[in-house]
């Protein structure tokens, strides 16, 4: 295959309407780049098949594979399972650069310049700044990271039982290093910035590229009106009305038209 991916990640059904959403909107950007999805075996073959529909690459892993002695290790450590599955990433060498984006991600502007970046490129985090957010990175694959990184989650583990904590932790540097390994935040909008900073959201959410429904609030979890084809976020939701119409507007023309009615079931809420 050659060059360079957009990289995602889904677990289940639910998490592979993200990855449609997602695939769908890098297109719609103009991408130039690839497209590539890591599932594990909770994803339905009904599903794999509307994935490869979009993605160029739709690749298995599987976080119980007892031919993989660390993996089997890990195992005995149940919090880092979705870690591990991550980490798969870095085992695409096809590709030469890749950037990983959650599922719960939506391309809102072509973002092709990311490629330019080196590994570990991230944003912050809203949280916690000095951390990196771990829904958006540049990175480079390569089997002497990922065996390095899977040494390191054995030995150090992650300090939040998830992927973020321990790429934090192992690339340890981020903070401080280098200031072209930090991406400007419009490439990993958290959508809680919009009401943890409401004014900051007024007058920079608009050039945002990459908008990230971090949380528990997925936007494949709003309720959304079969009439009217519009979304109705609720609570806290509701300052995110525009952009999660968008992300319906894909789901709605281009993805719920072609599911079974058994997997749009997965979608009503
Ligand atoms: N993920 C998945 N299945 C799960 C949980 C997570 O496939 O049950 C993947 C998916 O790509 C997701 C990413 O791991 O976007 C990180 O999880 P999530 O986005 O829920 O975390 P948050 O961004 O809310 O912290
Ligand atoms: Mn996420």
């Amino acid at each position: 295959m050659g060059g360079s991916a957009w990289v995602t990640l889904a677990t289940n059904d639910s998490y592979s309407l993200g990855a449609l959403v997602l695939a769908h909107s890098l297109k719609q950007t103009g991408t130039v780049h690839q497209l590539a999805v890591l599932v594990t075996p909770g994803v339905t073959s009904a599903m794999r098949e509307k994935l490869s529909s979009v993605f160029n690459l739709v690749q298995e892993v599987n976080i119980l594979d007892s031919r993989d002695e660390a993996n089997l290790r890990l195992l005995k450590r149940p919090e880092l399972g979705i870690t591990f599955t991550k980490l798969h990433c870095w085992r695409l060498t096809q590709f030469d650069k890749c950037v990983f984006l959650d599922a719960d991600t939506l391309v809102l502007k072509n973002s092709d310049e990311l490629f330019e970046r080196e590994e570990l490129s991230a944003a912050p985090d809203v949280g916690w700044p000095d951390c990196f957010n771990s829904g958006v990175f540049v990175y480079r694959p390569s089997l002497e990271t990922y065996d390095k990184l899977i040494q390191f989650a054995l030995e150090k583990g992650s300090f939040d039982g998830g992927d973020q904590g321990l790429l934090n932790l192992f690339f340890s540097d981020w903070a401080h290093k280098d200031i072209s390994k930090h991406l400007p935040f419009i490439y990993n909008l958290c959508s809680t910035a919009c009401y943890s900073y409401l004014p900051a959201f007024k007058q920079f959410g608009a050039n945002a590229k990459i908008i990230h429904f971090i949380g528990a609030q997925k936007p494949w979890l709003q309720y959304f009106n079969t009439e009217t084809k519009k979304v109705q976020p609720s609570g806290e939701s509701s300052h995110l009305q525009e952009v999660l119409q968008l992300w319906w507007n894909i789901f709605c023309s281009l993805i719920h038209p072609h599911l079974s009615p058994a997997m749009q079931g997965q979608s009503q809420h």
